[in-house]
C-alpha cells in the first residue's frame, strides 16, 4: 500500500504532471490503474475482499461504509446488464452490509446509537438503460415506460433496505436510526432535475412522516440553486407528508460541466453555501428530532472546516435522535487524515467511508474522478510531501 501512496505522489507532484497523467488515463491498462490506484480508492472486487475492507475499516474506528458497486455507463454505451446491477446491489445489501453491523451491534462494544447506519449508494445513471435520455425526459411521456423502470429498479433495492430496517428494529428497539439507509448519488447538472424528481418519488415512498428515514438523496451545494433545492425539498415534504433525508456534497463534476454558470463564481461561495446547508439541517433535526422533516443528514466532506463545524454541533448534543441521524462522511483513500483528526480529537462514532467496488474495468471513470479531485488539492502543495512520506517509512523500517 505504502507503493501505491508512493505512486500517487508521483503522478500529483505538480499540475503539469497530472494533467498528462489525466490525458493518458483512458489508454493506461486497467491492470496498471487498477495495481497503483485501485487499491487505494477502491474496497475491492469481490463481496469477500469488501467485507475485509470493512473489518479494516472498523479497527480504524470507522463503523460503517457507504457501498456503491461502481459499474459505471452513464453514456449508455457500454451494454451493460441492468437487472445484474440492480440484483447484486440488493445482494451486497445481505452479504456485505448485513453481516457487517451485526458483527459491531454484538460485540457490545459500541452504543446501539453509536454505530452508523450501512448505506447502498445507488448513482441513478448506472440503473437504467439510456439514463441520459431517461433523466432529461422524464416528464416526456415517451420515455414514460423507462423512467418507471428506473424508479422500480431503485424501489427494489430500498425495498430490500426497508425490510432488513424492520427486522432489526424488533431485535434492537432501542435504535434511533436506521440499521440501513439508501442513497441516490447526484450526477452531472442537465440530470440533476430529473434525479431530483427520482428521489422524491423515493422519499414519498419510503420516508413516512412517523417513520426513519431510509432514502437519502443528495444535494450538491456548489450549485447556485442548492438552497432553493433544499428548501422545495423540504416544502414538497411538508405538502405531501413524508420525510427527507440529504447528503450535501459540494460536487465532483466541476471539471466536465460545460455550463460553469449554474456553478457558484467561487469556492468561497460554495464554502459558505455548504456550511450553510449543514447549519439548515441540524436546526430542523435539533428542534424537532424524530418529527424533523429533514430526517437524516450526511456531511460528505474532505473540507476539515466543514466536518469539524458539523462534528461539534453534534458531539455536544445529548440528543439521541440528533446524534445518531448525523453521519460524516469521506471517500475511501482520501481526506485519512481529516478521518482521523475527527475520530480522534473530536470523538466523532458515526463516520463512515465511500467504499467503491466492483470489477476493475468499470472503475476507471471513478477512479478518473478521483484522480482529478485529486488535482484540486494541488495548488501550493503537491505530491512531494507524500513521497518523502513513504520514504521516511521505508527508512524507518529498514534502519529501526
Ligand atoms: C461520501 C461522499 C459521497 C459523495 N457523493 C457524491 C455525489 O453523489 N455526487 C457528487 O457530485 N459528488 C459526490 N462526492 C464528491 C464530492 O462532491 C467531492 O468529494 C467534493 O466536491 C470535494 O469537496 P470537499 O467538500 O471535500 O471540500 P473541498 O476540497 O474544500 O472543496 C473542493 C470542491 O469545491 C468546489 N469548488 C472548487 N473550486 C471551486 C470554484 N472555483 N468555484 C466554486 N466551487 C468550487 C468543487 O465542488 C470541489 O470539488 C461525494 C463525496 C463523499 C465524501
Amino acid at each position: 500500500m505504502l507503493f501505491n501512496y508512493a505512486a500517487i505522489g508521483l503522478c500529483t507532484l505538480n499540475k503539469p504532471i497530472l494533467n498528462i497523467v489525466i490525458r493518458m488515463f483512458p489508454f493506461l491498462p486497467t491492470q496498471l490503474l487498477d495495481f497503483f490506484i485501485g487499491k487505494i480508492y477502491c474496497g475491492g472486487a469481490t463481496p469477500k475482499q469488501v467485507i475485509q475492507t470493512g473489518e479494516d475499516l472498523s479497527k480504524r474506528g470507522i463503523n460503517n461504509m457507504m457501498l456503491s458497486l461502481t459499474i459505471e455507463d452513464s453514456e449508455g454505451t457500454k451494454n451493460i446488464d441492468i437487472n445484474y446491477i440492480v440484483s447484486e446491489t440488493i445482494k451486497s445489501v445481505d452479504t456485505i452490509l448485513k453481516p457487517h453491523i451485526l458483527k459491531l451491534v454484538e460485540s457490545g462494544s459500541h452504543g446501539i446509537n453509536d454505530i452508523p447506519p450501512g448505506y447502498i449508494a445507488i448513482k441513478p445513471s448506472a440503473v437504467i438503460s439510456n439514463p441520459v435520455n431517461v433523466l432529461l425526459n422524464y416528464k416526456n411521456s415517451e420515455y414514460k415506460e423507462q423512467w418507471n423502470e428506473l424508479n422500480n429498479n431503485c424501489a427494489k433495492i430500498i425495498q430490500r433496505v426497508a425490510e432488513l430496517n424492520t427486522e432489526l428494529a424488533k431485535q434492537y428497539p432501542e435504535r434511533r436510526s436506521p440499521f440501513f439507509v439508501a442513497i441516490i448519488d447526484a450526477e452531472k447538472y442537465d440530470l440533476q432535475q430529473g434525479v431530483y424528481q427520482l428521489q422524491r418519488n423515493l422519499y414519498q415512498r419510503f420516508n413516512k412522516a412517523d417513520g426513519l428515514v431510509q432514502v437519502v438523496g443528495t444535494i450538491q451545494m456548489y450549485l447556485k440553486d442548492a438552497m432553493d433545492t433544499v428548501k422545495l425539498d423540504e416544502k414538497l415534504a411538508k405538502t405531501h407528508n413524508y420525510r427527507v433525508g440529504l447528503k450535501l456534497v459540494r460536487g465532483a463534476y466541476i471539471h466536465s460541466e460545460p455550463n460553469r454558470g449554474v456553478i457558484h463564481d467561487t469556492k468561497e461561495d460554495t464554502d459558505i453555501c455548504y456550511n450553510s446547508g449543514i447549519q439548515y439541517v441540524l436546526k430542523d433535526l435539533a428542534e424537532n428530532s424524530e418529527n424533523a422533516t429533514l430526517g437524516h443528514l450526511v456531511v460528505a466532506s474532505h473540507n476539515g472546516k466543514s466536518s469539524r463545524m458539523a462534528a461539534d454541533l453534534v458531539t455536544t448534543s445529548t440528543n439521541p435522535v440528533f446524534k445518531s441521524n448525523v453521519v460524516l462522511g469521506q471517500l475511501l483513500g482520501m481526506a485519512d487524515d481529516v478521518t482521523y483528526d475527527l475520530i480522534e480529537h473530536q470523538g466523532v462514532k458515526n463516520i463512515i467511508k465511500y467504499v467503491p467496488w466492483g470489477p476493475p474495468l468499470e472503475t476507471k471513470d471513478y477512479l478518473l474522478r478521483r484522480l482529478q479531485e485529486n488535482g484540486d488539492a494541488v495548488r501550493n502543495d503537491n505530491g512531494w510531501p507524500l513521497v518523502k512520506n513513504v520514504l521516511k517509512v521505508y527508512k524507518n523500517r529498514l534502519f529501526g
